[in-house]
């Protein structure tokens, strides 16, 4: 199959599987974009960040391209989740449940769809594929978008595509070659961008975030799991979100000129 039908069948399905998604949660467009499995990215997040990361290969042994993509919510879900400074909202946490569950069946479908076709696929579940200790993911979907250039890292660590934070990512491996894509780097958090943001520090109900130091990832954790403790009904929701609801939610807070739909990723 030809990079571009391939990129346009990947696109195709996923769009499809949202607007089939038959979730209680909304979606606006989900953005997509991809880059070749031997992008340095991948090595250099091993090297710096987390030496058990895996990579391309380990996932799929002759990776050629990895999939990264963004199920942005809809506005009121976010608004939902805004409405208390603390309590997160039944609909955030279902959103997080529901999100997660598409997320597998987009892959499941992709995987299916591309065997069809002669090529092979694999993907890592959507969340929950982190140690326990370290609180690092084997496969981190986040970072996979930023080397994939959906997105770039705000100052509350996570990514910031063109259609915001408030989302959730998936990413796929597969054996096959896709179009090449201008890198399309981008500052999307204000605070990296004139220091002139610091909501999510603000909004964040156990001071995990500081401008000053990294995410504590124990504190934050730890509050994701009392929540979850509300939401059993809900399946697993160890969410929060609350630093997710600044000027960086349902789009980049830096303005900056508009990225045509294919270099931007959507693609879909
Ligand atoms: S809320 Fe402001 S400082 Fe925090 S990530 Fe978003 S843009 Fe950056
Ligand atoms: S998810 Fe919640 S606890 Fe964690 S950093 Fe964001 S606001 Fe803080």
């Amino acid at each position: 199959m030809e990079p571009l039908e391939l990129a346009s069948l990947i696109s195709t399905i996923i769009r499809r599987e949202v607007a089939q998604a038959g979730t209680l949660t909304a979606y606006r467009d989900p953005l997509c974009r991809w880059v070749t499995a031997e992008a340095p990215g991948f090595a250099e997040l091993r090297r710096r960040l987390h030496p058990a990361h895996l990579m391309p290969h380990d996932l799929l042994p002759g990776a050629r391209s990895v999939v990264s993509f963004f199920l942005p919510f809809a506005p009121w879900v976010v608004e939902a989740n805004a409405r208390d400074r603390v309590k997160v909202a039944q609909e955030w946490a279902v959103a997080y449940v529901e999100t997660n569950s598409l997320i597998g069946r987009i892959n499941a479908r992709l995987i299916e769809s591309l065997a069809e076709h002669g090529i092979r696929a694999a993907a890592e579940p959507a969340t929950h594929n982190f140690d326990p200790v370290t609180l690092l993911s084997r496969w981190s979907h986040k970072s996979v978008a930023v080397i994939a250039g959906l997105g770039s890292f705000g100052l509350h660590q996570m990514v910031i595509t063109d259609a915001g934070c408030a989302g959730r990512f998936g990413s796929l491996v597969l054996d096959a070659e896709l179009p090449d894509l201008t890198p399309a780097s981008r500052e999307r958090c204000l605070f990296f961008h004139d220091g002139s943001c610091l909501e999510c520090v603000q909004r964040c109900p156990v001071h995990a975030l500081d401008a000053n130091r990294p995410l504590d990832k124990g504190r934050c954790y730890h509050h994701l799991l009392t929540v979850a403790a509300q939401y059993q009904t809900v399946g697993i929701a160890d969410v929060c979100g609350k630093c997710a609801l600044g000027p960086c939610s349902l789009g980049s807070a830096v303005e900056g000129p508009a990225t045509e739909a294919m270099d931007r990723g959507t693609g879909v």
